[in-house]
């Protein structure tokens, strides 16, 4: 029996208009796009689960901020709201806008690193690693091992392996530059990192005098998932929660495109070091605009000040993670393999389970996600080998740990129906799978390959157009 499914807790005043092409037609949209996803047009999708980036519906109160926002180049009132609005929340003496998450670590991380250095995560996000690579610096990943096993039911999969940290400070004595706790940790599957976790890394940073920055893009249901798991903090809000897990950190960077509920936005938070506040602001005039702006509109300051309280709504966070399980718990009557539990903004199907007769170098992930169009007008796309792409040094293509298909669930956006055809969709296409064709690519640019690059299916002879 799936779970119950948590009833919106929010009724809808405005719709926009969502089309499914036929099966013909969507056969030949993907193979117009050369079989990769970010070539489609959104008007030929049906449910975009493309990212949780930036496609949150707004609620009614962000709305009519949007009408409020001072526009003032210097000092506008929507700018002294946000800073108020995230100190209060984080307990940070400074708080900046950027325009999203990677102009955060744009901001910030050329003043913490560079050549020479290293820096540490449970795991980077990939405009993360390459903002710690730009300033000069390499990236190590060192998320508990425990995350790698989809299988495994472990609370808290996206934890930093602290006695790996420990060893990797040890063998770059004097090169660890900054360590970053990425909650939830959405490369492994947007699991989270327990608040015990998050004492034990700052303990050991403090040791070794590190600062320890969080990428918090997804703070709220982090924090969510700390109250429903972490039994000391059972009875804790989840305002309490996100205001304890800050006060371990020294800064931090957040994409406000996901927790924080609006299309376009980003954070940098520094707690109590007014030399590094003074060149925030200057790297963020030069890069962003003005601090009172940082490259946004006052009105966009006035609905992520709004959705920064929103985001942390119990009752919202309850049916949000509720959406995920929801889904997962249909998967799983249908042995259709995830990484489990489910996570915060999605469901990550191990594709490699999925379709074992696909090797890594024709894309899992990939397959799937073309099968996920073709079957119902689904977008998806490939977390593994196929966005990781090549060495740089050799050419060669790399093996990620995981095969994902990622099924990332806008907020507030889809209903429970929709969520029931993404279940029927993957259930088709397990009844299926030894048909589904791996691909190869036919053309790619040297970098960031996976948003660009063509495929064309290889191995078993594609079960074209199927029938209807
Ligand atoms: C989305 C994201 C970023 C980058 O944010 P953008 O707003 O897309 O630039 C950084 N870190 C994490 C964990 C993210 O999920």
């Amino acid at each position: 029996m799936p779970i119950t499914y948590v009833p919106e807790p929010f009724r809808i005043k405005m719709v926009e208009t969502i089309r499914l092409l036929t099966r013909e037609e969507r056969a030949r949209k993907i193979r117009e796009a050369h079989h990769n996803v970010f070539n489609l047009r959104a008007e030929d999708v049906y449910i975009d689960l493309l990212t949780d980036s930036g496609t949150s519906a707004m609620s009614a109160e962000q709305w009519s901020g949007v009408m409020r926002g001072d526009e003032a180049y210097a000092g506008a009132r929507s700018y002294f709201r946000l800073l108020d609005t995230g100190r209060a929340l984080f307990g940070y003496e400074y708080v900046q806008p950027v325009h999203q998450g990677r102009a955060a670590e744009k901001v910030l991380f050329p003043l913490l690193m560079g050549p020479g250095q290293v820096a540490i995560s449970n795991m980077f996000f990939d405009t993360t690693r390459a903002h710690v690579e730009l300033a000069g610096a390499r990236a190590l990943d060192c998320v508990v091992p425990e995350a790698r096993d989809t299988r495994a039911q472990v609370p808290f999969k996206g934890n930093m392996d602290t006695t790996r940290l420990e060893r990797l400070i040890a063998e770059h004595p004097g090169q660890v530059a900054a360590v970053v706790m990425t909650i939830t940790n959405n490369s492994a599957g947007g699991q989270p990192v327990s608040l015990r976790n998050m004492r034990d890394t700052a303990e050991i940073c403090r040791r070794h005098g590190l600062p320890l920055v969080i990428d918090a893009a997804r703070f709220a249901e982090n924090a969510y998932f700390i109250q429903q798991r972490e039994a000391e903090y059972r009875d804790w809000s989840v305002r309490d929660i996100v205001r304890e897990f800050f006060r371990y950190g020294d800064a931090f960077t957040m994409s406000a495109k996901k927790d924080a509920l609006v299309n376009m936005g980003g954070l940098i938070g520094v707690k109590s070091d007014p030399a590094l506040v003074q060149r925030v602001k200057g790297n963020t005039i030069a890069f962003e605009g003005f601090t009172s702006y940082g490259g946004l509109s006052g009105r966009d300051l006035e609905a992520l000040a709004t959705g920064l309280e929103e985001g942390l709504d119990e009752t919202y966070l309850r049916y949000r993670t509720g959406q995920v399980a929801y889904l997962a718990s249909i998967l799983d009557e249908h042995g259709i393999p995830y990484q489990s539990p489910p996570g915060g903004h999605g469901l990550f199907i191990d594709a490699q389970a999925m379709l074992p007769h696909i090797p890594y170098t024709q894309f899992p992930g990939q397959a799937l996600a073309v099968e996920l169009y073709v079957e119902a007008g689904i977008r998806t796309c490939d977390i593994g080998s196929f966005m990781l792409g090549n060495d740089p040094d050799t050419g060669e293509q790399l093996r990620a740990d995981f095969e994902f298909t990622r099924l990332a669930v806008p907020r507030r956006v889809y209903t429970q129906a929709h969520l029931d055809v993404m279940a029927g969709a993957l259930i088709a296409i397990q009844a299926r799978a030894a048909q589904v064709p791996g691909y190869r690519i036919t053309w790619e640019p040297p970098v960031l390959r996976h948003f660009q690059a063509e495929l064309e299916p290889v191995g078993v002879p594609h079960a074209a157009p199927l029938p209807g």
